[in-house]
């Protein structure tokens, strides 16, 4: 059945479901053009900001800037947002067993499945209320600058570490869209500073926010441990710490982080401490070949850096932990390994350990 209603109706009507779908954040947007978003982009990509994402070019960032390229006639942005902060994890701490550090985001569920099946659910009810049947539903792609759609539908401002910080739910949620060519009552763009803040400039240890608003992708632990194929940077590898999937750091040094709302999602939640914070010789082994890699971390985002990739992170992630009672796994593991990348980062992790031992 369909209801007649008029565009605030309609929004309200909107916002109260995607709450009722556990949406922490929703605003509404008008779908034009992305002008100065698609300037700064440009501009980074001149810049060779954005050069370890070799796809991202001048082309796609201005496809990326007009959201009518992805749906012809679209009139608004539903944008949506979902919190991920949850309790910070206290791993039991085993002498000789170092642990690693996976970003938050990644601690539970995959976020792309999650949301996408919300976002199915609104979808649906606004259909049966609206006959409305054209939309797209996006989750994290690139084929929209999706931070300055959330900026402009009042879900937060930008930070100079270019996350999107609401003043509730600080930088920690994902974000999604829904593209319709419905028209509807526009919520005000999001307002707000950093001040004098430069705590997530001063802290990142691979000094990869080069200036406010602008990071160097390619010096980025997120870029470094997941999208990166092949050998990390040498003069990177000991500012990597023990991150192994994904890094926090800009984030949890923000003050809108440490104020923060904890999200109420239990698919966000790590199952185990060791989702969190892994023990990285039981990492060493999980990645030791296909078969032990793929049913470990199915259904996760870990998966994305494929198996070379991962094993490649543990093995600097060891090397910056420094545990000398490591050594015999990592050179039981070198000893195995196949893949030359995998093996230089497990002979680096090798010759750091005993150097500081020798030291
Ligand atoms: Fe802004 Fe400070 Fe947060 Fe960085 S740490 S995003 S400068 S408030």
């Amino acid at each position: 059945m369909k209801f007649k209603m008029n565009q605030p109706e309609l929004s309200s009507f909107i916002k109260e479901e995607a709450h009722k779908l556990g949406f922490d954040l929703v605003g509404l947007a008008q779908a034009g053009p992305f002008e100065e978003t698609q300037a700064r982009l440009l501009e980074h990509i001149e810049q060779g900001r954005i050069a370890g994402l070799a796809w991202f070019n001048a082309e796609r960032a201005r496809f990326s800037c007009d959201p009518a390229n992805l749906l012809p006639g679209v009139r608004s942005i539903i944008s949506l947002g979902m919190s991920y902060l949850n309790e910070a994890v206290e791993p039991e701490v085993i002498p000789g067993r170092p642990r690693g550090k996976v970003a938050r985001y990644a601690w539970g569920q995959d976020y792309h499945t999650v949301l996408k099946a919300r976002m199915e659910k609104l979808f649906e009810r606004l259909k049966a209320h609206t006959g409305q049947t054209e939309a797209r539903l996006l989750v994290d792609t690139a084929r929209i600058v999706d931070r300055s759609a959330a900026q402009r539908a009042g879900l937060g401002f930008w930070g100079k570490n270019t996350n999107l910080i609401n003043r509730r739910f600080g930088s920690y949620f994902f974000l999604a869209e829904i593209l319709t060519d419905l028209e509807l009552e526009y919520d005000p763009p999001a307002w707000g500073t950093c001040g004098r803040c430069t705590r997530c400039l001063d802290a990142c240890p691979t000094e990869a926010i080069v200036e406010p608003w602008a990071v160097h992708n390619d010096r980025c632990i997120s870029y470094l441990t997941i999208e990166l194929k092949g050998a990390i940077p040498l003069e990177l590898r000991p500012g990597m710490g023990q991150w192994v999937f994904g890094c926090d750091i800009c984030q949890e040094v923000c003050p809108y982080n440490k104020k923060a709302l904890l999200g109420q999602h239990a698919e966000f939640q790590p199952a185990s401490p060791d989702d969190a914070a892994p023990d990285l010789l039981a990492w060493l082994r999980m990645t030791e070949t296909e078969e032990t890699f793929r049913p470990a971390f199915r259904g996760t985002p870990l998966l994305r850096p494929k198996r070379a990739g991962l094993r490649r992170n543990v093995a600097v992630a060891l090397g910056n932990a420094g545990d000398p009672a490591t050594l015999p796994d990592l050179q039981a593991a070198l000893a195995a390994e196949p893949d030359p990348t995998v093996r230089e980062h497990l002979e680096w992790a090798i010759n750091r350990i005993t150097a500081a031992q020798a030291e």
